[in-house]
């Protein structure tokens, strides 16, 4: 036995058996006990304490522990933790459906709630299939997507991921196949790009893309030119065009929404990470009036037949409305004590958003550019408040993890990359101290 470095009863005896996620467990360094959370920072049970370089996996926005969103949480807590969503509603739930669909790109009307990322991704799939099944084409039953694409872990999802390079290589026999595509870059890629959708659009039922910035694939960005120009060829082949802002939702890439700079409104829509400002898990699917038309009819097997056990909970819906309260946005007429609430509790939080994103970009590019010269780096990129530095294929750069704790900082280099997604509420010090941890691990390295 080697000498347990978080000698905690809760940790000694819970460490066995526990399974973690992505991770061998054989060679794997063992997990860092938390023991709570404050704004950009993780408080670990040996009282260190890490700064936050990727918001608890792209979700927590507005920093942990918002008073706010606590306070909105623990109201509804003690009022309703939790109800089934099928024959019975709530306010949580109708009100923020009514937000999301006034705040969402033009036209997407219907909020279909999940309970994860994935799961949203699932529906938005099998909404895509029932509706050409429900207007009587049962050929379309495959869909689009991309190389570097990543639309979460499970099977439908897995399907429309990059199966070669994502993190699900060794399922690939076992899951659907699609049509996997680069994403074209130039006008010779779009010409081929179009020629091959006219060629399968038959048996097509939608294409699904993470707009602007594909994430746990490998943080690879395109241009809104190329997403706007993606989205007419897809519509021009009547293909449903499926937009997974899970990850670049909620101002993440600049917009509060990737597809707005390109100035597109897709059928469908999937959110999920920074819905609930990284508290409890809360996902969407967003869809268009036409499609939730489809589904309208005298025939009840034209029901959309899907519901999560826990779809919609109050506490997870409570949550997303606050959260939505701090970005401001579409806050009702008739909840004045909730905007005065939520102003109150957070001075901050009255900035311009895209305004503050911007300076987060312009410091990461700064910051990072250092990193250019250093050898082993191919790309520094810099996309909203994302952060990009490109390593060799052949570095190991999972083996950096621990430097990066070492020196205060929690930063998760995956595949080929080192980023930066911080909470969007970071101040330029606590940034600086992420982008210098960066540079200098590099440098050593
Ligand atoms: C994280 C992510 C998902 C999956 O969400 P989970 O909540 O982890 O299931 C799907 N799509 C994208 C783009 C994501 O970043």
């Amino acid at each position: 036995m080697t000498h347990d470095p978080f000698p905690i009863p809760w940790y000694s005896s819970g460490i066995e058996h526990i399974w973690l996620p992505y991770t061998q467990m054989k060679t794997a360094a063992k997990p860092l006990p938390v023991v709570s959370t404050q704004g950009c920072r993780i408080k670990l049970a040996d009282g260190r304490e890490l700064i936050d370089g990727i918001a608890s996996w792209w979700s927590a926005c507005h920093g942990y522990n918002h008073p706010h969103i606590l306070q909105a949480i623990e109201t509804q807590l003690r009022a309703m933790p939790h109800v089934m969503f099928g024959g019975l509603v709530h306010e949580p739930a109708l009100t923020l459906a009514r937000r999301l669909s006034e705040i969402a790109p033009e036209g997407l009307n219907r909020v279909f709630f999940a309970d994860s990322g994935s799961v949203a991704v699932e529906v938005a799939l099998k909404i895509a299939l029932q509706y050409w099944r429900n207007k009587g084409n049962s050929k379309k039953d495959r869909f689009i997507c991309f190389k570097d694409g990543y639309h979460g872990d499970t099977l439908g999802a897995m399907s429309v991921s990059d199966p070669e390079k994502s993190l699900h290589k060794a399922f690939r026999n076992s899951i659907i196949k699609q049509y996997v595509l680069d994403i074209p870059h130039d006008e010779y890629g779009f010409a081929e790009f179009d020629s091959l959708l006219a060629g399968v659009h038959g048996n097509v039922a939608g294409l699904i893309i993470e707009p602007l910035v594909q994430g746990a694939g490998g943080m690879r960005f395109h241009s809104a030119d190329i997403l706007g120009e993606i989205y007419r060829i897809a519509k021009k082949h009547n293909i449903l065009f499926i937009a997974d802002e899970i990850a670049t939702g909620f101002y993440r890439t600049g917009n509060l929404f990737a597809c707005n700079e390109a100035g597109i409104a897709p059928d469908l829509m999937c959110i999920g990470k920074a819905l609930t400002g990284g508290t409890i898990t809360l996902a969407a699917t967003l869809a268009r009036e036409d499609i939730f038309a489809a589904f309208l009819s005298d025939n009840p097997d034209d029901a959309f037949m899907h519901g999560p056990t826990f779809m919609a909970n109050p506490l997870a819906c409570a949550a997303a409305n606050a959260a939505l309260d701090l970005f401001q946005l579409a806050v009702s007429g008739g909840q004045s004590s909730v905007k005065e609430n939520a102003s109150a509790n957070c001075k901050l939080q009255t900035a311009n958003w895209p305004m503050r994103i911007e300076a987060i970009e312009s410091q990461l590019a700064k910051e990072l550019e250092p990193c250019r010269a250093l050898p082993g780096v191919i790309d520094v990129r810099v996309k909203g408040a994302i952060g990009v530095v490109q390593m060799e294929p052949s570095m190991d750069v999972r083996a950096l993890r621990p430097k990066f704790v070492e020196r205060g900082v929690w930063v998760r280099p995956f595949k080929d990359i080192i980023y930066l997604m911080p909470p969007l509420v970071i101040t330029p010090e606590e940034l600086g101290v992420l982008t210098e941890a960066v540079v200098s691990t590099l440098r050593d390295a």
